[in-house]
């Protein structure tokens, strides 16, 4: 048994922030476990366009009314609020002075400030289309400093450690909720570990690979969101999963992300045989409208005309030197399977990109059960409402990961004892009787099934067929999976699974359950509040 003042889930920008912000008390123990073997790898490594921060010309105002604005009427005025009046001081002080992130500048050494859909101001600070990866090294380089976080890879969460559940003493049964720490599974020892903690914080990231097209990596299952339902948290706006309008459709590099910032930057969505269409969609901002407009306009085009895809065409905008300037890791990703963005328009198609509901949680990060916080893809502040403003939810890792470990501080600040359970108190993990190695056969298969569930019927375009059919196969299969789970040697891939048909129910049934399209959850049959941008 492992005992650590703060256990993080996940180090991606909101764990990795949290933990940060913690280590600078000296005092303070903390312990930070990921899955995967690299601790860089995570969702906050792919992200390109960048994040918000606030340009000469901008003000908090401003950028909270384009938050609220993308967030369809139902994105949190506080949270919007926070973000935009916390968001840039702590860019400046985490991501520049602490882990030495270099945005960015201009021959006169001034920040660059790009432009992207929505955004109403250039705002957006980026490493040239590298901006994840920047922040993930410099954020983990800053991490491994910090001789009071002890970072643990390989290491995957399979449970959270809640009383009562948990807990051996009987009358804890009329005790609130309360989480102290998880059961983690070591991939190379192959044995789960309880870590025990006086508070948890859940950093796990997004969900986009339960649909076969999404641009996230393959640890993006839902894990946390998983396991904070099975604990009996409190999840919200599940159904708002965002699709980004354009993600590559190039044999070899499937899903690869083609930054929003490529339309920022005057990049045109055209059909195959050359035709702009976006002005139909959207008069207004035509390609650089919100993103569940232009994901549905793109779905549009394609179902209705037999398309595979659409164009997006930069060549014709920006000279090839400029290009391969701004968009370096796209022009290279793109020309290592045969195409000269400088040159030719690119195939893309929309994905699954980013999950805008999640684990509920307050201000400061707290989820409604006691000890337990969760902060950044895998929560919901209320922020994206309905749908998220593009590079807002790096900030918003930032901005929470920062709250969430100030509350905690605080806390422990007044405690007079950690009040840690003892050895005897939680269970250890029993395997005994299980033999059997999970097939990975039916790992695969099985994800593969889920994925084009979720693809097909609770994909771009909902209706309650569509979603009454996949709820009926998610229900038939999560029976299946959990006798699989019941019957065999626990691993990463069959923890995953089981993670990934739990997530696909609750994002399916919240689906079902909300009759209004708005934003970026479309009910084909019902009214839109959006009447002007139903298609
Ligand atoms: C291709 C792409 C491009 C993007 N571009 C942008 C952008 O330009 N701007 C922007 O603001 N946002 C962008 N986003 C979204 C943004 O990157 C994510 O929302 C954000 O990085 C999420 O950060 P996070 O810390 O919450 O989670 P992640 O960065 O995903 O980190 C999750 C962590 O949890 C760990 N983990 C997961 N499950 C377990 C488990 N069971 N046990 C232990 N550890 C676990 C992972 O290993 C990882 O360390 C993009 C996303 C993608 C996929």
């Amino acid at each position: 048994m492992i005992q650590t003042e703060v256990l993080i889930i996940g180090c991606g920008i909101a764990g990795a922030t949290a933990a940060l912000r913690l280590a600078r008390n000296p005092q303070r123990q903390i312990t930070v476990i990921t899955r995967a073997p690299d601790p860089q790898e995570s969702n906050t490594r792919y992200a390109q366009g960048g994040i918000v921060g606030r340009s000469p010309d901008d003000a908090a105002e401003i950028c909270m009314a384009d938050i609220l604005a993308a967030g369809a009427g139902v994105s949190s005025p506080q949270a919007a609020r926070i973000l935009a009046e916390e968001g840039p001081s702590l860019l400046h002080e985490i991501l520049i002075e602490t882990a030495g992130v270099q945005f960015d500048q201009g021959a006169d050494g001034q920040l660059v400030w790009g432009q992207e859909a929505a955004h109403s101001r250039r705002r957006i600070l980026h490493v040239g289309d590298g901006t994840g990866q920047a922040i993930i090294s410099g954020l983990i380089a800053a991490l491994r400093r910090c001789p009071n976080v002890t970072m643990v890879t390989n290491v995957t969460a399979v449970d959270l450690i809640t009383f009562p559940h948990h807990s051996r003493d009987p009358l804890a049964a009329y005790q609130p909720i309360t989480c102290y720490g998880a059961y983690a599974f070591d991939r190379q020892e192959r044995t789960v570990h309880r870590y025990v903690a006086a508070n948890t914080v859940l950093a796990t990231g997004g969900l986009g690979r339960i649909y076969r097209n999404t641009t996230n990596p393959s640890g993006a299952r839902g894990d946390g969101l998983a396991l904070a339902y099975r604990a009996g948290a409190r999840i919200i706006n599940a159904e708002y999963v965002q699709f980004h309008p354009t993600a590559l459709a190039a044999p070899g590099a499937e899903g690869f992300l083609i930054s929003e910032a490529v339309r920022g930057e005057g990049g045109d969505l055209l059909s195959p045989d050359g035709r702009a269409f976006m002005a139909d969609y959207s008069p207004q901002w035509k390609d650089l409208a919100p993103r569940d407009v232009v994901a549905r306009a793109i779905h549009h085009q394609m179902e209705t005309n037999g398309y595979s895809h659409v164009l997006l065409d930069i060549a014709s905008r920006m000279n090839a030197d400029a290009i391969r300037a701004r968009f370096p890791n796209i022009f290279a990703t793109c020309l290592k399977v045969g195409i000269d963005i400088t040159r030719e328009p690119i195939p893309v198609v929309p994905a699954a990109h980013y999950s805008c509901g999640g684990v509920w949680v307050d201000e400061w990060g707290r989820s409604s059960i006691g000890n337990l916080y969760a902060v950044g893809e895998v929560s919901c502040t209320g922020l994206h409402g309905a749908n998220r403003l593009a590079s807002t939810s790096l900030l918003e890792g930032l901005v929470w990961g920062n709250r969430a470990a100030q509350h905690i501080e605080d806390a422990l600040d007044r405690r007079t004892s950690l009040g840690l359970p003892g050895r005897d108190d939680v269970p250890p993990w029993d395997e005994s009787g299980l033999v059997a190695d999970a097939d990975p056969a039916l790992i695969q298969g099985d994800m593969q099934t889920i994925q084009n569930i979720m693809w097909h019927y609770v994909g771009l375009v909902r209706n309650a067929d569509r979603l009454s059919r996949a709820i009926r196969e998610l229900r038939h299969l999560q029976n299946e999976i959990e006798t699989f789970y019941r019957t065999t040697k626990l691993s990463d891939g069959l923890i995953g699974l089981r993670n990934a048909i739990e997530v696909a129910l609750i994002v399916a049934q919240a689906a079902r359950h909300n009759r209004t399209s708005r934003g970026c959850h479309y009910r084909q049959d019902s009214v839109s509040v959006e009447g002007d941008r139903l298609i």
